[in-house]
This record gives structure tokens, C-alpha cells and sequence, in this order.
């Protein structure tokens, strides 16, 4: 599969990387590592990542413009269904590549390769790479190491395999990363977020089975000068309480005029339950969008109901 990607990345001059809505460290490195890959290996293609910015992750590069999409090669990143792919019109293209570690939600692509045992959308670029005459220098060693860590959370989460210790013990020896100069820009916060963090910790409620839930207004999110997606940012530090099997935040996106689910769990397989309510994800580490606050309780439920199962033993997995 990775020949047959890397023989559609040398057919085409005009690239354009994509990843999905609300971008997360493994969207922005997983694009912008191929990106400079495929310029570093063919110094004549046009080679563009697109998508909405986000202030936080300017460290991993620039995002670019592009005014004329037609008929280029689109190759979408770390993102299973078509609502979710950020900034292009998949009808301009000739081709289409997805690559993505998420599980199997549609297909869009002419070249689909999933592989949903991976830790990220990063590992797969590497794989890429490393498999294909595609060239890497530090830089993009960088930048695939950070999109690792981010979505194994710094390889706790059981998506770290022996086989993403391997690649990334390689990919520190050859290009000498030094990797506490890499974490300052990815877990840099303001203390305004630390605060919010103890209002979280401070306010958590918990359900009779397990289910730690909060819900944030707006209102709140001033008070603490804080944005909608900082609770996102912070759910991961949840992990690992006594009382909880799963955790989940609903916080008040008045730009969107939604409310942001962000949902992980220590048991309980969740992105089945939230893929009803406008969401999806991985097992363990899900999402949604839903309409009001209110909407929050029906999931709140459902999760308990999870949980009770699970601790009576039905919902093991096979
Ligand atoms: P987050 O809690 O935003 O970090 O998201 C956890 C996982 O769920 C990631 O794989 C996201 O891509 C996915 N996810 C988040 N929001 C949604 C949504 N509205 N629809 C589908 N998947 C989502």
C-alpha cells in the first residue's frame, strides 16, 4: 500500500495535505511532516497543507494558501469520514489518499490506507517514509515525534505498540532529538488553563457507576480567560482516578453555536455511544458535537449505563 501511495505522490506536482476540523497536534504533524517529506524528496512539486489555524500549534509550521485546487492530488490525514475534512471540496480533485488510524467510518478515498492498531496519523507518515524512497530530516523527525507523543499521550495510552517504541527509539538515535527542547511547545500553558484545570478537578461530578462529568458555559470560560478547546486540551490529565471509568467534558462553543463533547475512558468502549450524538473517535478517546448543553444528560446516562455494564463484566472486549 505505501508503494502505491508513494507512486501517486510521484505522478502528481500539485499535492494538497488536509486533516480534519478543530485540528489536534497528530493533525498538524502528521500533514505538515509529508508535506515537507515529499518537498524535501521532489524539489519542484507543489506541496500545500490547508486547513483552519490554530495559534497554539504554530511551532509545527505554516500552514499555506491555495487559490486553484483543481485536479491536484488530495491526501486527507487523520480524519475517517468526509464532514470532518477540513478546508477543501473533495470534487476538485483527481485523486484522493486517506491515510488514518481512526476506525472505519466511510469510504473517500481512491487509495485508503487504515490501520487502526496505530498510534497515530504520525506513526503511519513515518511508516510512509521510512518504507518508500520518501526522504526525512530532522525537522520532520521532529515533528512526527511530537504527533506520537501527543496522541499516546506520551505513550501511556494502550495505542503505544512495541512496534511504536521501535520506530520512535529509531527515529531519536538517527536524528539525535532532544526531546525535553520538543515537550516545552507542546505542554507550554498559560496558568490561566492550570486554573481552569482545579475549577474542573474542584467541580467534577461523578455518576453512581463512574462517569466524572462537568459542563462549562461560556460565562465560565471567560471568567478563567479561557477558550472552548482548552477543556479538550486538558481532558487526558483526568486519567487514572479511582471513581472514574470514563470522563467527559460539555463546554459552550457560542462561535459555533454548539457545545463540544470531549469524552476519554479507562474500560468502557465510548465512540459506539457518541457516534449517535454527531461524534466518533477511537474506543477509548471520542468526541462530539451537540446542539445544547441540555442534550448533555441523555450521554451522561448512557455512558453510566456503560459503565455499570462493564463493571458487571458484559463489556469486555473479545
Ligand atoms: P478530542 O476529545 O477532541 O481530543 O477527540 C478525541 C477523538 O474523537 C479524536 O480522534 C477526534 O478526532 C474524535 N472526535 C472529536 N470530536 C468529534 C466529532 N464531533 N465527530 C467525530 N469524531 C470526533
Amino acid at each position: 500500500m505505501y508503494k502505491e501511495i508513494y507512486e501517486t505522490i510521484k505522478e502528481f506536482n500539485k499535492i494538497i495535505l488536509a486533516r480534519h476540523v478543530g485540528p489536534d497536534p497528530d493533525a498538524m504533524s502528521s500533514t505538515m511532516a509529508l508535506r515537507d517529506s515529499i518537498l524535501l524528496t521532489f524539489k519542484k512539486k507543489e506541496v500545500y497543507v490547508v486547513g483552519s489555524g490554530s495559534s497554539r500549534f504554530t511551532y509545527f509550521g505554516k500552514l499555506d494558501k491555495v487559490d486553484d485546487m483543481k485536479d491536484a492530488l488530495l491526501i486527507v490525514l487523520d480524519t475517517p469520514d468526509i464532514r470532518r475534512i477540513d478546508g477543501v471540496n473533495l470534487s476538485d480533485f483527481k485523486k484522493i489518499v486517506k491515510i488514518d488510524h481512526h476506525p472505519f467510518v466511510e469510504k473517500y478515498g481512491d487509495i485508503e490506507h487504515i490501520d487502526d492498531t496505530a498510534s497515530s496519523a504520525a506513526e503511519l507518515v513515518l511508516e510512509l517514509i521510512n518504507e518508500t524512497p520518501l526522504m526525512m530530516n530532522k525537522q520532520v523527525a521532529e515533528k512526527l515525534y511530537l504527533g506520537i507523543v501527543s496522541d499516546t499521550n506520551r505513550f501511556m495510552f494502550n495505542n503505544s505498540t512495541s512496534k511504536t517504541f521501535r520506530k520512535v527509539s529509531n527515529l531519536i538515535d538517527e536524528y539525535h532529538l532532544e526531546i525535553d527542547k520538543l515537550y516545552e511547545p507542546l505542554y507550554l500553558r498559560p496558568l490561566s488553563e492550570v486554573r481552569f484545570e482545579g475549577y474542573i478537578g474542584l467541580n467534577l461530578k461523578i455518576t453512581e457507576n463512574g462517569v466524572g462529568y462537568i459542563k462549562l458555559s461560556n460565562d465560565l470560560l471567560e471568567e478563567f480567560h479561557v477558550d472552548s478547546a482548552s477543556p479538550g486540551n486538558m481532558i487526558n490529565n483526568f486519567n487514572y482516578i479511582e471513581e472514574v471509568l470514563i470522563w467527559i467534558f460539555f463546554t459552550e462553543d457560542i462561535k459555533n453555536e454548539n457545545v463540544r463533547v470531549s469524552a476519554r475512558s479507562r474500560g468502557p468502549i465510548i465512540n459506539e455511544t457518541l457516534a449517535h450524538y454527531n461524534g466518533g473517535g477511537h474506543k477509548y478517546a471520542s468526541g462530539a458535537r451537540i446542539k445544547t448543553i441540555d442534550d448533555a444528560n441523555v450521554i451522561i446516562q448512557e455512558l453510566d449505563l456503560l459503565c455499570k455494564k462493564y463493571k458487571e463484566g458484559d463489556s469486555f472486549e473479545n
